[in-house]
């Protein structure tokens, strides 16, 4: 059993891993950078390490502090939450070589998902459905055939890097005149920002939604999945509001690309929680990348299912065998989030500073997942997500009419935030009519 547990991430994602670890009479473990020390969690932890100065590279995507820390404090186990190095299989490795146990997949299936080409590989094999596109990466002296590959996937492709992320590293192509270029560009685009300059072909998506499902699996062999989430409000491929489950989903599509997925897990030997990211689009789903970690938007899922799933990859890391199967998993009503952030409602300027003012929304299904409070200063160092405010009701009407007034209530003073657009976004009619696409809220905006 972890006795003592280290979360390598700030925020509210540490807030609401030291909340699991309380439950499950753990203790815990903090680290903090310079510009940190008055994080809530911080406060709140049984220890904590500061491990370096404010900006992330010396401090939470520095390893050795990490581990450092971690010997000192004499810590078990190790949660990397969700983006810093939370798909760093080269950390995984580390966290592992240095006994101590990490909270996730192991190193190499992190390897194995991280790499787009392989982890697509590994998604067909398994049966999971993906976009049509090139069988591995593209070799740039072919010009020939990669012309002939465009036209046989049919124009428009898009071309990605295999260690693309953040929605970085691709290149939409609507015709052979520009294919050649387009491959050489996000080839050498890729080496830079990724030190890799593998990429692959697709075909190109119009109209799609994003649809995601979530999955468990044990180190015993058993996977389940959760069901599914739409995150089609975005805004530069970054998710603004996410619902659970996704609208228009037939339980026949559920559980036949639900079973789909843990199947995949099963086959792979991957453990812990996970999430599918596919693009759906007219009825058909397509797989385009694989998350290995906890996301943002796990709580609307937790909310439909009562399924915890921070404490799930806990008790899973900790080697024991899954506590529900598939048929224990019953979706109840519907939830909504809206992503919190410090920032411009129209400009999206980051608006870091001091909050002078905090009330927090109440009433039934209403949920908040935020470090701040009255006082705190919001560093300009970091992501300026600084909540998630979660709305759980019988049906989607009730978790919309929820989040509404729950945003209504909440209180934040001081600094900029987002719950103007948040606002706007709950009572647009294509909001609430249910399944707008992935560029739906950029061609609102006017972006
Ligand atoms: P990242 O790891 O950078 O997030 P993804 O592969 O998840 O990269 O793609 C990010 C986004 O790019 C998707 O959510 C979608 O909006 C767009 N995208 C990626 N592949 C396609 C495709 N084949 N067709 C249309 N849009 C795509």
């Amino acid at each position: 059993m972890i006795e003592k547990l280290l979360i390598a991430n700030r925020g509210e994602i540490a807030l609401r891993i030291q909340r699991a670890c309380r439950e499950l009479g753990i203790k815990t473990v903090a680290v903090h950078s310079d510009a940190d020390r008055d994080l809530k969690h911080v406060l709140l932890a049984d220890e904590s390490v500061c491990i370096g100065p404010a900006p992330s590279r010396d401090s939470y995507l520095h390893v050795p502090s990490i581990i450092s820390a971690a010997e000192v404090t004499d810590t078990v186990a190790i949660h990397p939450g969700y983006g810093f190095l939370s798909e760093n299989a080269d950390f995984a490795e580390r966290v592992e070589r240095s006994g101590f146990v990490f909270i996730g997949p192991k190193p190499d299936t992190i390897r194995l998902m991280g790499d787009k080409v392989s982890a697509i590989a590994a998604m067909k094999a398994a049966g999971v459905p993906c976009v049509p596109g090139s069988d591995g990466p593209l070799e740039d002296n072919h010009s020939q055939q990669l012309i002939k590959l465009a036209r046989q996937i049919g124009y428009p492709v898009i071309i990605k890097a295999a260690g693309g992320g953040g929605g970085r590293g691709m290149r939409v192509v609507h015709s052979d005149a520009t294919l050649l270029n387009a491959i050489s560009l996000t080839k050498a685009e890729a080496a830079a920002a990724f030190g890799n300059d593998m990429v692959y072909m697709e075909k190109y998506l119009e109209n799609p939604r994003h649809v995601e499902f979530q999955i468990l699996a044990d180190h015993h062999g058993n996977a389940i999945h959760l069901g599914e989430r739409d995150c089609s409000m975005q805004r530069r491929h970054q998710k603004v509001v996410e619902e659970a489950p996704a609208p228009g989903i037939t339980e026949e599509q559920r559980q036949r690309i639900g079973r789909r997925c843990a199947e995949a897990c099963a086959r792979i030997g991957y453990r812990g929680a996970g999430t599918f990211e596919f693009l759906y689009q007219d009825g058909e789903f397509y797989f385009i990348e694989m998350n290995t970690r906890v996301q943002v938007e796990h709580p609307v899922t937790e909310m439909i299912t009562g399924v915890d799933i921070v404490k799930e990859q806990i008790l899973i890391a900790s080697g024991e065998p899954l506590r529900y199967c598939q048929e224990d998993i019953v979706l109840r009503g519907h939830a909504v989030e809206c992503r919190l952030n410090a920032e411009h409602p129209e400009t999206f300027m980051p608006s870091p500073g001091p909050i002078e003012e905090f009330h927090a929304p109440g009433g039934p299904g209403i949920r908040i997942d935020t470090h701040i409070y009255s006082g705190y200063v919001v560093p300009p160092y970091y992501d300026s997500m600084i909540g998630k405010l979660i709305a759980h009701g019988e049906n989607r009407a009730t978790a919309i009419v929820r989040m509404n007034n729950a945003l209504r209530e909440t209180v934040i003073e001081g600094i900029n935030t987002n719950i103007p657009l948040q606002r706007q976004i709950i009572k647009d009619a294509a909001f609430q009519a249910g399944g707008a696409n992935i560029h739906y809220l950029e061609k609102k905006l006017g972006l």
